[in-house]
């Protein structure tokens, strides 16, 4: 297999690397490098910063509506082309196809509904606040804004920040993961297709020393990030203690309770599909089962062993495999470590998946599905984010400790409750601490005009990605107070404090 090299993408073109480092991009299902990707020196993130800078004078100059028909053809475009952004995307993440067009599909739902943001950017107005006066306020873009992503979503989640940037007026320069770059890359000239001027949407290649230099450029002027929570606490206070804005979404250890009462046969559809879906490789990823009562747990790890047997793991290319390879050798290793420790300290390993080999794929980097059972809260496999098809279980006593445990759990992303049981439902939907919730629903990944972000630390920051808050992140508001003299007649300004002479007196409105 020839070695592709890849590039940056800076100013609306493709830029070659310079600095000489280099990251391997491997063909997980083979285990094979594919690609070489640069990893940017400061001047070249500079040079993104500096092109986006200039750019986003331009781009902050049009209307909204002209804005959005850009990101409207964009969405088209990217659909013309899912087919081909799908494959690529598979074969640097190794995510099946219909998984990696989830992944396109699920970040241009964020565009479309930047489609709204003439509306969503509008002001507010309050006419006569005070005798003559008038008091309004108005959303303006940042400036420039940097994305740094990871690889398990390398089409949605640089998305997710693109989209509500860009709509607002701003230049982005997105840092996306080392391990699947070409996506991001692909993505950059498609919104140059679509109309975007050069400049606005950069993507430097780079590992730490990238981002380190934007974290410390003045012109940023506001950081999303996506990964692994010490990154994201390092990224989040780093940023901060810069002056910057930042939202930082970290890792995840989510639940799912099952109460007696549950139908068993869904539940456990729910929770292989999402546990053991694109490899356990997503922070939305149900990793611990709570069954309530031990009779739920012996009928439900019975179902599970059941349903984990009839699993074909595979390449993303095939078109019947349920999952696919983990991304690197160093991920499939990191994941066989967690389940030795899970033996070690004491789980009971029901389903091991380290033996997995594929026929005519012996060098790629599989795991088969895994299952643990009477797994307890001090365990590390508990404890910890395993990023790998690894389903643990953790017997409750009763509804109350079941809902102990994601409460009390350090991560707070997702969660599930399995229940017929409206009140019982209710109850752990207002009590549980965690961000994003579901009843009956494995995945509750919320649509994209609702916003995304977990609690604890699982998120830093207090704006959510996509929805309302989104806006709300790469916008400032400015509040302006004006009177005009020649409207106010003789008299109206008795009794009036605003605009008084006395300029020493805090004005007020009555
Ligand atoms: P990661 O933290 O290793 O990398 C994320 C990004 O940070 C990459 O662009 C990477 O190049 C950069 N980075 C890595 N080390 C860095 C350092 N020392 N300094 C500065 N930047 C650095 O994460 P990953 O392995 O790519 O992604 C998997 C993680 O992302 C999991 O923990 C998963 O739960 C999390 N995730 C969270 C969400 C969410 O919304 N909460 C969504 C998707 C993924």
């Amino acid at each position: 297999m020839s070695i592709r090299e890849l590039t940056h993408f800076i100013g609306g073109t493709h830029v070659a690397g310079t600095s000489g480092r280099f990251a391997d991009v491997f063909e997980p299902s083979t285990g094979e490098v594919q690609a070489r990707v640069p990893l940017a020196t400061r001047a070249e993130v500079e040079a993104a910063i500096a092109n986006a800078e200039e750019a986003q004078k331009v781009w902050a100059s049009w209307n909204p509506q002209k804005r959005v028909r850009v990101l409207m053809r964009f969405v088209q475009l990217a659909q013309d082309n899912i087919d081909e952004l799908a494959a690529l995307l598979s074969s640097e993440h190794g995510k099946t196809i219909p998984d990696a067009r989830g992944d396109v599909q699920r970040g241009l739902e964020v565009i479309e509904v930047c489609l709204g943001a003439p509306h969503l950017l509008k002001g507010e107005f309050t006419d006569s606040a005070g005798t003559g006066i008038d008091v309004y306020s108005m959303r303006q873009p940042l400036g420039v804004v940097a994305g740094i992503t990871p690889f398990n979503f390398p089409a949605m989640i640089p998305l997710w920040k693109a989209g509500p940037a860009l709509a607002s007026g701003n230049a982005f320069v997105l840092k996306p993961s080392e391990r699947d770059p070409s996506v991001p890359l692909r993505l950059a000239e498609l919104f140059l297709e679509a109309g975007l001027p050069a400049g606005v949407f950069n993507v430097v290649n780079g590992d730490k020393e990238s981002v380190d230099v934007l974290l410390e450029d003045p012109r940023v002027k506001a950081v999303g990030f996506v990964g692994s929570t010490p990154i994201a606490q390092y990224i989040y206070e780093t940023a901060a203690k810069n002056g910057k804005r930042a939202q930082c979404f970290g890792g995840a250890k989510n639940h799912a309770i099952i109460m007696p009462d549950a139908d068993l046969d869904q539940a456990v559809d729910a929770l292989v599909g999402a546990a053991f879906g694109a490899a356990g490789e997503r922070c939305m990823a149900l990793s611990v089962a709570v069954p309530v009562g031990r009779d739920t747990a012996d009928r439900l790890v019975a179902k599970l062993t059941e349903r984990i047997a009839d699993l074909r793991v595979g390449p993303g290319t095939d078109e019947k495999a349920d999952f696919g390879p983990l991304v690197t050798a160093a991920a499939r290793d990191r994941v066989h470590g967690y389940i030795a420790a899970g033996v070690e300290e004491g789980a009971d390993l029901v389903v091991d998946g380290r033996g997995f080999v594929l026929d005519g794929h012996e060098n790629g980097f599989f795991t088969g599905p895994t299952l643990f059972d009477k797994v307890t809260t001090d365990m590390s496999i508990y404890r910890e984010e395993i990023f790998g098809p690894v389903l643990t279980v953790v017997r409750a006593d009763d509804y109350e400790h079941a809902l102990r445990l994601p409460t009390d759990h350090e991560y707070g992303n997702g969660v599930a409750i399995f229940t017929r049981d409206g009140d019982t439902a209710r109850d752990f939907v207002r009590r549980v601490e965690v961000g994003m919730v579901g009843v009956n629903v494995p995945i509750p990944v919320p649509i994209a005009y609702y916003t995304f972000g977990g609690w604890k630390a699982s998120g830093f920051g207090d704006l959510n990605q996509h929805g309302p808050d989104a806006f709300r992140f790469y916008t400032k508001t400015k509040t302006i107070t004006q009177r005009w003299p020649s409207g106010v007649k003789e008299g109206d300004l008795e009794g009036a404090h605003v605009g008084d002479t006395d300029h020493f007196v805090i004005p007020t409105m009555d």
